[in-house]
């Protein structure tokens, strides 16, 4: 005889991972779900927090799972796949139907772990590592945009790389550096751009509000001047942030200070921003 207790009935669920859960899209029965995933089978005596499957790899993904659905939990849970960009572009435009009417605001990471910017060389931190560990804060805050995190894969392709996501606008997060004295927080925009300003002042009145740094004012950058590059070849409106300068000791405890605070300031901004170009959607008064 068949013992049908030890028979599992794996199926298969596609969803995307939101906040660290799997929200699923299909099966039916279970759709807009939060789930959580263990690899323990029901039966197993121990409670599935024990043994949960850490998802943050895959934040902001789509993926398909196998496993038994149960009250909150897939258990004996996989990750079989992660889809590929253009089944999750479709995926996504049917089932987060909120996502596509938030505007789009791709946030670029300067730089790389191995070539990380300027340096703080007292408290070893770089310009890398310092909004590395910011964006995820501002992710976190954020309400009405859709944040795209970019990570640069070659300076030269890096503008292409934007492109091809689609963004309705662009913040690259650096930090400035000088000769350890000068101070205070500035945002540059292409000097063609009357979007790219209005993006940087209100990125700045946001900036300097919450850290109170010198306000070093919305500057033009062309082409040729460092960063130009990137905000001239982008084909959304972009700005580059420099909140403080990072080999600044006394800048630099102001921004590690409260990180959570200065997330939040991009965070307003986003949405600020990403409320004003609805508007214009309505309005078409403002010109790029
Ligand atoms: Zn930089």
């Amino acid at each position: 005889m068949i013992d049908t207790n030890n028979i599992t009935k794996d199926e298969q669920f596609f969803g995307i991972v939101q906040e660290g859960k799997f929200k699923v899209f299909a099966p039916q029965r279970l759709e807009g779900d939060l789930v959580r995933l263990t690899p323990m089978a029901e039966k197993e005596a121990k409670s599935p927090e024990s043994d949960e499957i850490d998802l943050s790899g895959y934040e902001g993904k789509i993926i398909e799972v196998s496993g038994e659905a149960s009250s909150g939990w897939i258990y004996s849970a996989k990750v079989v796949e992660e889809a590929g960009p253009v089944l999750s572009d479709f995926l996504r435009k049917v089932f987060c139907k909120e996502d596509v009417t938030k505007k789009k605001c791709a946030l670029v990471i300067g730089h790389k772990k191995d070539s990380p910017g300027g340096l703080n060389e007292k408290n070893n931190i770089n310009e890398f590592e310092f909004n590395e560990k910011l964006v995820p804060l501002i992710e976190e805050k954020v309400k009405n945009t859709n944040v795209q995190r970019v990570y640069r894969r070659t300076y030269a392709g890096l503008p292409g790389d934007i492109n091809s996501l689609g963004a309705d606008f662009v913040v690259g997060l650096h930090c400035n550096t000088g000769d350890g004295t000068v101070s205070g927080s500035e945002v540059s925009y292409h000097h063609k751009s009357l979007k790219g300003r209005i993006l940087a002042e209100i990125l700045l009145k946001h900036l300097t509000a919450c850290l109170e740094l010198p306000d070093r004012g919305a500057k033009t950058r062309s082409a040729e001047d460092k960063g130009g590059y990137l905000l001239c070849y982008t084909e959304a409106p972009c700005v580059i942030a420099e909140p403080f300068f990072i080999d600044n000791d006394e800048d630099l405890t102001r921004a590690m200070k409260d990180l959570d605070g200065l997330a939040e300031a991009f965070a307003k901004a986003l949405d600020e921003f990403s409320a004003a170009l609805k508007v214009e959607e309505q309005e078409h008064s403002i010109a790029v």
